[in-house]
């Protein structure tokens, strides 16, 4: 949705508010797609506060479902994003881009909305996502949800991180102690 801004520049120190229902249903990344529940209209203060530039107060308050970093299970994040941008209307739209590093939701008098909410989405997802703290993931060997099962795999086989513990403690040498400690007890016991 745009939104024409000409009543703004009027005169210095106008303010306008706005409420703006958000038509994004689902916020669309290189990542993937996350639906967007219980959209709250974005509220919008705009201040022409001199010389055609403008400071755009905004307040978001949505729900983004994101699948849990270990599981892969919907989880339910809700978000409340408050943001101040200023934008300089006496800029071309090619120094604007520059200026601002992202779409333009600036073009001429108009705001385009879903950008500017777009590109307050991409800086404020989170960035680490679990279904709780202690989920134990999935088994990626047969896929089990180890939330909610337990598998037969040999995990410890399979892990490729788990080797390379493995290796770490090898090469620290942890490993070569305890076997000769431990070769040094059975020697005890055979002297007995
Ligand atoms: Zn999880
Ligand atoms: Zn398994």
């Amino acid at each position: 949705m745009q939104i024409n801004l000409s009543e703004l520049f009027v005169c210095e120190g106008k303010v306008m508010q706005y409420e703006i229902p958000i038509e994004m249903d689902e916020f669309v990344t290189a990542s993937g797609k996350y639906p967007l529940t219980e959209k709250k209209p974005l509220q919008l203060m705009i201040t022409h506060s001199k010389n055609r530039n403008l400071k755009i107060c905004g307040n978001l308050d949505l729900h983004m479902t994101i699948p849990c970093d270990r599981c892969l299970e919907p989880v339910d994040n809700h978000l409340q994003i408050a943001f101040e941008r200023d934008v300089d209307a006496n800029a071309t739209e090619e120094e604007r881009i520059e200026a601002l590093d992202e779409q333009p939701y600036m073009n001429g008098y108009n705001l385009d909305v879903d950008l500017l909410v777009y590109g307050e989405l991409v800086v404020n997802m989170p960035m680490k996502v679990l279904c709780r703290n202690d989920c134990k993931g999935i088994c990626n060997r047969c896929g089990a949800n180890l939330n909610y099962e337990t598998c037969a795999c040999d995990v410890t086989e399979l892990d490729p991180r788990m080797s390379v513990i493995r290796d770490i403690f090898n090469q620290s040498g942890i490993v070569s102690s305890h076997s000769s400690e431990s070769s040094r007890r059975k020697q005890k016991k055979k002297k007995k």
